[in-house]
């Protein structure tokens, strides 16, 4: 395909703003693609390679511009460039209004035309060796190649091929939009393009495999080791949502570290970040554990952490120190350990495990790791009081908090959907005076247990209970708040104890709901025992009226 066709293409589709007229015209464009159709699946999302290629076109902003001052017409220098790029804001329509006829001149000089030859495939080629230049003279070299494509260009050949090498395409093509075009040119259905999309992560391979073998050549894609794949991502949630939406849900602690998917055949581990970017050599202690310790073939999901000699997780910042490291590795690796969190298992004994469900991976993932310690504890649940003392030993050991996931949920690489949750934090606590209490059960029948909490009417001054606190308590502390809150028992009635307002206990929570339940007419969801507020009294605990301000301002 003419280089020239694509730009024409390009800019008919920039200049559609209906996206069923964007992916009908991303169709035609892969129907007359032939063989470059893989390259111009790419190029038309602004794509040089391959998401899961290890080739990086690597070309700074700086280089691009003295490789269009060099094919414009004398007289443009970078500088031009640059203060023409500050004025438009658009790489492209600098290089498309740069007059690169200066150098077409040269061209028509030597019998040539700006317009012709310059091949989809050409510019493909040519980039590729751009990207594979290496040492000593490759910034030259890459000049010269990139001022070589420019002077071949029109404007609107420019103009796009500008916005590619700096990753700036912007013609209103997503990924999406990619996956539909495909499904409409050679009429596959949508979900087996997506399926194959999400196992190969190759837009060029779907659209030709799709094209040349149909659907069935769709369902014969599989995930390949050490072919990465698109991290599933998380969304922020909350406990309520989590209950709301699943029967039951999957807590793990939310390691505080970097995302590594670890891709092991047998013969060789590849380990790579989120972005798919090959971290194998900065982690040399994670190859030898998978060597070690698990079973081929195997891609794993997980968090690689950095630890103290104790085993606790190092801050974020550690683990950075060593995660893209390119030199003094072994140095490092002294100094900052890095331990694996797997959380995940995509394929095992040659078997694609995306659509299997979570707890079923999950499984798959303790089956297929030899050592236990690198598997991420799961429990699985529908409490929300086992989920708070989860919680709460995963941030007494340091970690950074807790994610919820849906049991039954497939992995679906690149999505940031509702299965997966990174529980937010409490954000604002509340001061609430203890009205009552319960004494508990069993091995706790002589301490006070659950709280009843009451906010204070500013109006006239009296208590009105907004919800029962029990989570969030130690032994030891529910010991201490017994004998804090025995003196101030005022009547009983079975296990329920009647208290004269004196205490007040900071509680954090997730929501303030209205419930006909408690007398303020509000509830706490998932309310947790923070602290008891020594330095406040009832009457500077928190009023009813800024519970109903927080209430609003949740929306
Ligand atoms: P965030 O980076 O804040 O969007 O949180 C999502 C990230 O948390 C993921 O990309 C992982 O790198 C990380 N993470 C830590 N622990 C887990 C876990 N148990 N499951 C999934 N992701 C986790």
């Amino acid at each position: 395909m003419e280089f020239g066709s694509f730009a024409a293409h390009a800019a008919d589709v920039e200049a559609t703003d209906a996206d069923l007229d964007v992916v009908a015209k991303v169709a035609d464009l892969f129907g007359e693609a032939g063989d470059d159709l893989d390259v111009v699946a790419r190029f038309v999302q602004g794509r040089v390679f391959p998401a899961h290629s290890e080739t990086k076109l690597a070309v700074g902003p700086r280089l691009c511009y003295e490789a269009l001052a060099r094919a414009a017409s004398t007289n443009v220098g970078v500088e031009d460039v640059e203060e023409r790029l500050a004025e438009t804001g658009d790489i492209g329509e600098v290089a498309a209004d740069l007059d690169l006829g200066g150098q077409a001149g040269l061209g028509a000089f030597a019998g040539g035309d700006a317009d012709d030859g310059l091949t989809v495939a050409a510019v493909y080629e040519d980039l590729t060796a751009l990207a594979d230049a290496a040492g000593d003279g490759s910034q030259d070299e890459k000049v010269t190649l990139l001022f070589g494509l420019f002077n071949d260009c029109s404007g609107e050949e420019a103009r796009y091929l500008a916005r590619l090498v700096l990753g700036e395409m912007r013609i209103g093509v997503g990924e999406g939009a990619v996956r539909d075009a495909v499904a409409a040119a050679f009429d596959v259905p949508v979900e087996a393009t997506e399926r194959a999309l999400q196992v190969s992560n190759d837009y060029g391979l779907v659209a030709e495999t799709a094209r040349d073998e149909g659907v069935d050549g769709l369902d014969a894609m599989h995930l390949e080791v050490g072919r990465p794949v698109q991290a599933m991502l998380a969304q922020a949630g909350t406990v309520t949502d989590a209950l709301d939406e699943w029967e039951e849900a999957a807590v793990e602690t939310k390691f505080d570290g970097a995302r590594v998917q670890v891709h092991w055949d047998g013969d060789e581990v590849s380990l790579y970040s989120r972005n798919m970017e090959s971290v194998t050599d900065a982690l040399p202690e994670l190859v030898e554990f998978v060597e070690e310790h698990v079973a081929a073939p195997a891609i794993l999901d997980g968090e690689a952490v950095a630890v103290d000699d104790d085993g606790s997780p190092l801050p974020f910042q550690e683990i950075l120190k060593r995660f893209r490291r390119k030199h003094d590795v072994a140095e490092m690796r002294d100094e900052i350990r890095v331990e694996l969190n797997a959380f995940d298992c995509l394929h095992a004994g040659g078997e694609d495990l995306l659509e299997a469900p979570f707890r079923e991976r999950h499984e798959r993932l303790r089956a297929v790791v030899g050592d236990e310690s690198a598997v991420s504890e799961l429990l699985v649940t529908g409490d929300a009081d086992e989920i708070a003392d989860f919680e709460e030993d995963a941030l007494e050991d340091g970690h950074e908090g807790i994610m919820l996931k849906d049991p039954d949920a497939a992995y679906t690489p690149g999505d940031r959907g509702k299965h997966w949750l990174k529980r937010k934090p409490d954000v604002e606590t509340l001061d609430l005076v203890v009205t009552g209490a319960e004494w508990g059960e069993g091995r706790r029948a002589s301490f006070l247990g659950t709280f009843l909490l009451s906010a204070r009417d500013e109006e006239t001054g009296e208590f009105a209970t907004i919800g029962k606190v029990a989570t969030g308590i130690t032994d030891e502390e529910l010991a201490d708040l017994t004998e804090l809150l025995e003196p101030y028992i005022r009547a009983e009635d079975g296990q329920e104890v009647d208290l004269e307002p004196a205490v007040v206990f900071e509680v954090g929570y997730e929501e303030i709901q209205t419930s006909p339940t408690y007398d303020s007419g509000y509830a706490l969801r998932f309310p947790r025992f923070v602290t008891v507020r020594e330095d406040k009294t009832p009457e500077t605990a928190d009023t009813i009226e800024r519970v109903e301000r927080l209430a609003e301002q949740q929306g």
